[in-house]
């Protein structure tokens, strides 16, 4: 299973996030750092409207727009990624200190399995020695459906998207 961020991660990117907004002059709001706080202490990947209502459980009042501008910020500092995954609508996950992984999709039930495998970084070094380009990174998503009939229907009802770090 992936895991929540480290103590020490949060606070880090913390920090990179006051000075990425200080740079930018926008404003350093608490509101702003709740999000981020959100995202590296749970798991996983998901939707701007799952961030926003765990936010209201907790209690706060963070406003769906604050959300959605708050995260255009944090994936432009580069401490969280968007990805689609196939639908229309984005996913969030956390950038810094995560291992990088590839994902592979149920487009059944909505299952995001990530792996790491170093065949992947190979590509890229080989691609970028071909074409002559410095590769940065890569967005590599497999879709398909369970194997498992039952299971995947069963999260099909509860609307879990389960994430487990295949090595
Ligand atoms: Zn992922
Ligand atoms: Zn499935």
């Amino acid at each position: 299973m992936a895991h929540p961020a480290h103590e020490d991660t949060v606070n880090l990117v913390k920090e990179i996030f006051r000075s990425y907004l200080k740079e930018r002059n926008q404003r350093q709001t608490p509101e702003r750092f709740m999000v981020l706080e959100e995202i590296y202490t749970a798991d996983g990947h998901f939707d701007a409207d799952d961030i926003f209502f765990r936010l209201k459980e907790a209690g706060t009042r963070v406003s769906r727009a604050t959300v959605y501008n708050t995260l255009d910020l944090l994936v432009e500092c580069g401490l969280v990624q968007r990805q689609q995954f196939g639908k229309s609508q984005y996913y969030y996950e956390r950038a810094y200190a995560y291992q990088q992984h590839d994902h592979i999709i149920c487009q059944e039930c909505g299952t995001v399995l990530e792996f790491c495998d170093p065949r992947v970084g190979e590509i890229q070094e080989m691609l970028s020695k071909i074409h002559g380009m410095d590769i940065k990174g890569h967005s590599l998503h497999f879709f398909g459906s369970c194997r498992d009939k039952e299971a995947c229907e069963l999260r099909k009802k509860d609307g879990s998207k389960i994430v487990d770090i295949k090595e």
